[in-house]
């Protein structure tokens, strides 16, 4: 059996980890977490493959969360990209789930069921004349845009001012070129603004603070195939399932302005965030079915049973202190939420040893 190393921040990895530190704010270190009430949290997996390391460690935390406050746990289809997602995948996500000694209480909810939902929510945005079609291709906006290196390009508002005329002459141009409609952007308050300005007492992560003008400017609600964006599913589908605390990976620590900014729009409330660090590859990329010795069969096959597989994703991620095999209860009972923040509060990966 292998033994972590230490956490390497280097190689591709490492601008990602300056843009994602960049929202958590170090003087917070080390607080601890005030008393939880019962949290609702979401198992909500995307049908597109097997479970692997990563997703397991983000599923246990949020499992772990929900049963040590005495809430619940939903569990929800992410299947928005219709494309992408596949039927055999969603017994199969369930199935590995279920075999870890995890469980949910409501669901499974699927998001492809949902378009009147998110309809509803789009026209509401569009009644707050924040919402704006936008022509620009994806050419447009890699020249419009300068992206720091590893973060996600900010929208430089291109098409946020045109009047009708321009609108229905870019239209026309889309239509002659074969292009699809245009896609449908929100507005934000611009940098520095106090209402683009979002805070939160992440779970794990302490303070984190956000605005929303300079780290996403306008974004996406409604894509150019009239999809509906995943941003706007999501917070519709928490809101819809009572969903009080959302746990996951802390490369989407830079979604929650995104998604606070909408929950105002449309009267919902914010749940709570809880963002665990990224399981990487020795690389310093975050583990995928590429790595295949972090997907769920080679896990198996290494640690012999689930409790194996769990002891050590606990090992390795700091949630116990050995490697040795352990059930999900067994986690539940030593689990702690202030250790874990202790242990992964500003830490944006963790190094996932490779078997050799
Ligand atoms: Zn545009």
């Amino acid at each position: 059996m292998t033994q972590p190393t230490d956490n390497a921040a280097k190689g591709p990895s490492s601008h990602r980890e300056a843009a994602l530190s960049s929202y958590l704010q170090p003087e917070g270190e080390h607080a601890a977490p005030g008393e939880l009430a019962p949290l609702t949290c979401r198992f909500a997996p995307s049908p597109t493959g097997r479970m692997h390391a990563g997703n397991i460690f983000a599923s246990l935390a949020s499992w772990l969360l929900a049963r040590k406050t005495g809430g619940k746990v939903v569990l929800r289809i992410e299947d928005l990209d219709r494309d992408r997602s596949k039927d055999c995948f969603i017994d199969q996500v369930a199935r590995d789930y279920e075999a870890l000694g995890l469980d949910w209480d409501e669901g499974p909810y699927f998001q492809r069921n949902r378009d009147a939902a998110y309809q509803e929510a789009f026209a509401k945005l569009e009644d707050t004349g924040l919402v704006y079609p936008c022509f620009c291709t994806r050419a447009d906006l890699h020249a419009a845009s300068a992206p720091h290196a590893g973060q996600s390009s900010v929208y430089a508002g291109t098409c946020r001012n045109l009047t009708a005329d321009e609108r229905a002459a870019k239209a026309a141009e889309a239509e002659r070129a074969g292009r699809l409609g245009p896609s449908y952007r929100l507005a934000v308050p611009p940098s520095g603004n106090a209402e683009g300005a979002f805070a939160t007492d992440d779970v794990f992560q302490g303070p984190c603070r956000f605005d929303l003008g300079s780290d996403s400017g306008d974004f996406v609600v409604r894509r150019s195939d009239l999809a509906f964006a995943y941003q706007l599913a999501v917070v519709v589908d928490d809101a819809k399932h009572g969903v009080t605390c959302v746990v996951r990976g802390i490369d989407l620590v830079e979604s929650v302005p995104r998604q606070m900014y909408l929950q105002r729009l449309l009267g919902f409330s914010h749940p709570l965030y809880a963002h665990v660090p990224l399981l990487v590859a020795e690389d310093g990329r975050r583990l995928a079915k590429r790595n295949r010795d972090a997907g769920f069969d080679a896990l198996l096959e290494e640690h012999k049973t689930p409790e194996g597989v769990l002891g050590y994703i606990a090992g390795v991620t700091g949630l116990k202190d050995d490697f040795e095999p352990a059930s999900a209860q067994e986690l539940l009972e030593g689990f702690d939420v202030a250790r874990c923040r202790a242990r992964w509060q500003g830490k944006i990966s963790i190094t996932w040893p490779s078997a050799r």
